[in-house]
């Protein structure tokens, strides 16, 4: 057998199962060797009958008699007698009827299981079973756990990866023997072993250790590169005008945030360089990041450039436009809006504008990287929500300019220090941390669905007192799930029970981009009360006067994805409420829903996304999917930083990437990833 055999080599895989694991994304040799471990259940402490503890244990004993029966239809019990020199102990097995005929009595076996409370008396239930003369897969050691699928158990893919182990010895290595040397690291192949079978919790910490430093040092490396392509790379100089900064902020109608100032300077300073600018300004929901980019907008329409402003959706892109009208055209540089929508011949005479230089600031959504579009003098690229865009759509929009733009990126999810050091570790990033005075807390509760009617009653004195409401729901049809999670039930209830008369749109991500544009206005414009929604007015959306949201069954959501959504209300001056329902109240409210209920603090909640759920669920709304950091914890920052300074190292060692060739490839994948100009 070879790394890249098929799976259906492996014996013991048919047509049928090759189809299940290629569904786990597992087709070769390789593949399912490279599946690594969700956790660990640790099995390795061989106890004794007489000093057994609740919890999962691992025993090394014989069998005295095993018997099987039906205690009703559908229900066979297994029942053995096992015992040690300490001691004996009651087994007992849920619908597995073979178990009676397969354990030979007098023979000894390690048994790894649950030990528990049940019906008044203690029993080992439903444990593994295994030979000790044989090679222990699943008992008396630390047993991997693997993601399983409908089809496929992780017992299954425990023993077809112990049947393909022998092949982790072909594995080559990925890194510079140097690198391993210096660093105490294990070898790949010895990594990978250990992954699916430690000996020891050491063994598992120096194979994590391996891998994570692996992953650090490909995206460091990457990031390294693309800082040192664009440090090489000449832009245009825009010199700072403190006059005109101090009249911008003189007119504003509010006092800039000690985090806006500080921002608006990094951005200036950045610009006055010859290397182009690569900032990206984190912020969230709410602490001002418009006025930001109209400031830096401001400097490089002064120096005579052009700057374009993209946003993901057209009613955002008419939203800044229309701040912007007012922030920007006594400075001489009222925006230019460009949409798709727009006529013929309003986009023609855009066009004619923006060729002939005569329009000096550009904002607008993709229509902006037309083939049409000819820019003049473009100097600076502002691009809203970043995550937003593809690479391929920022690369265009820079092509416009014909030499490199300064950049600047704005997002408003937060992203943890630690993970943002690993991912943009070598990009400039600012943070807008303070929210602007003034800004009242959305007061956030759990309710039970059971009370759903109260909120719906709260609804209707809302919208009598002439404000306006969210119902977010998490599908948008109906399914085997409850009714109430699909917003086209929700809407339809609610227009034919508990608001009827009242005006309710529905929004969701299968309706065509002009249609959900054409709705949201309505609701921006009032023409809408209550707008039912999934998760896609998740984005910048200004609607001051709606101030209560119902999130239908939160446990579906993401933290980071509800505070998103609650940021959608408490945008004007008044109180607001966000609602969340809890589709099961016999159980506690989980770690997630209590903290999204205590807390407002994006980055806050960000960090402890992270904790509960992983990298996978930042990178999720970044959308990240192309990065997998699969073993690095970003709690780790020891690792991280010895990793980033090896990436260092390397780089001004001045050895070439080239000569470790999937190392380069994946670097290559991760620049094109993690490159935000
Ligand atoms: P976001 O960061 O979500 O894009 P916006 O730029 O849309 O936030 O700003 C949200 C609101 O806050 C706007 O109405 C804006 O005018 C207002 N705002 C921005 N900065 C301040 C400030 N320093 N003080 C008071 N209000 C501000
Ligand atoms: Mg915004």
């Amino acid at each position: 057998m070879k790394l890249t055999d098929d799976i259906e080599s492996v014996k013991g895989v048919g047509p049928q199962l090759a189809v299940g694991l290629r569904q786990l994304g597992i087709r070769t040799v390789f593949d399912l060797l490279d599946y690594l471990p969700r956790r660990y259940e640790d099995y390795s402490d061989v106890s004794l009958i007489q000093n057994l503890r609740p919890g999962p244990i691992t025993i090394r004993a014989t069998v005295k008699q095993a018997t099987g029966r039906y205690v009703r239809r559908g229900m066979h019990i297994t029942e053995a007698v096992i015992s040690d020199e300490t001691g004996s102990l009651r087994v007992v097995w849920f619908n597995q009827p073979y178990r009676a005929k397969a354990l030979k009595a007098g023979e000894a076996y390690y048994f790894s299981g649950q030990y528990e409370l049940s019906h008044q008396r203690f029993q080992l239930m439903n444990p593994s079973a295994e030979l000790v003369k044989d090679f222990p897969l699943n008992t008396a050691r630390i047993i991997p756990v693997y993601r399983q699928s409908k089809t496929i158990t992780t017992n299954q893919i425990r023993k077809l990866i112990g049947a393909c182990i022998p092949l982790v010895s072909a594995l080559p290595e990925t890194l510079p023997s140097a690198m391993l040397l210096e660093h105490a690291l294990l070898s790949r192949s010895e990594a990978i072993r250990a992954m699916h079978y430690p000996d020891s919790r050491e063994q598992l910490m120096a194979a994590r250790r391996r891998l994570g430093f692996e992953e650090v040092l490909e995206l460091s490396l990457a990031s390294l590169l693309n800082k040192q392509e664009n440090a090489a790379e000449t832009s245009l100089t825009i010199q700072f005008d403190e006059k005109l900064a101090r009249d911008f902020v003189a007119q504003l109608p509010f006092k800039l945030t000690d985090d806006q100032r500080k921002v608006v300077w990094q951005i200036y300073q950045d610009m006055q360089r010859k290397s182009p600018m690569n900032r990206l300004v984190e912020g969230d929901v709410g602490s001002g990041k418009t006025v930001v980019a109209a400031m830096a907008a401001l400097m490089a329409i002064k120096e005579g450039f052009q700057v374009a402003f993209m946003a993901p959706t057209e009613l955002l892109a008419k939203q800044h436009a229309a701040t912007l009208q007012s922030l920007m055209e006594p400075f001489g540089a009222a925006p230019l809006l460009l949409v798709g929508t727009m006529t013929t011949a309003q986009k023609k005479r855009a066009y004619e504008h923006i060729t002939s230089g005569e329009a000096k600031f550009m904002v607008g959504t993709h229509a902006l990287i037309q083939e049409k579009v000819d820019m003049h003098t473009l100097g600076l690229i502002i691009v809203d929500e970043q995550h937003r865009f593809g690479v391929e759509q920022r690369k265009a929009l820079m092509a416009k300019a014909g030499h490199m733009p300064h950049v600047l990126s704005l997002t408003a999810t937060p992203i943890p220090r630690s993970l943002a050091l690993t991912l943009y570790g070598e990009l400039d990033i600012s943070v807008l941390a303070e929210k602007p005075a003034g800004r009242i807390a959305v007061a956030t509760q759990l309710v039970s669905h059971t009370k759903r009617d109260a909120l719906y009653a709260a609804i209707k004195s809302e919208l009598d007192a002439g404000g306006q409401a969210f119902v977010v729901c998490p599908l948008i049809t109906e399914s085997d799930a409850s009714e109430m999670m699909s917003a086209e039930h929700v809407y339809a209830e609610l227009q034919q029970k508990q608001l009827v008369g009242d005006r309710i749109g529905l929004l969701h991500s299968k309706l065509k981009a002009e249609e959900k544009d054409r709705i949201m206005q309505q609701f921006v414009a009032h023409e809408l009360d209550v707008l039912v929604a999934t998760t896609v007015i998740e984005v910048g959306v200004d609607v001051p006067n709606a101030n209560l949201m119902i999130i239908e069954s939160a446990e579906r959501f993401g933290l980071s994805q509800l505070h998103q959504l609650r940021g959608r209300v408490g945008r004007g001056s008044k109180a607001a409420h966000c609602y969340l329902l809890l589709s099961d109240s016999t159980r506690p409210p989980s770690k997630r829903l209590r903290a999204i209920a205590s807390s407002t603090d994006g980055f806050r909640l960000a960090e402890l996304d992270l904790e509960i759920r992983g990298p996978g669920a930042i990178y999720g709304a970044l959308q990240h999917g192309a990065l997998d950091l699969r073993v690095v914890q970003l709690t780790d920052t020891k690792l991280i930083a010895e990793a980033r300074q090896a990436a260092k190292e390397f780089l001004e060692s001045g050895e070439t990437l080239l000569q470790y060739k999937e190392l380069a490839a994946r670097v290559k994948r991760l620049r094109a990833v993690t490159n935000l100009n």
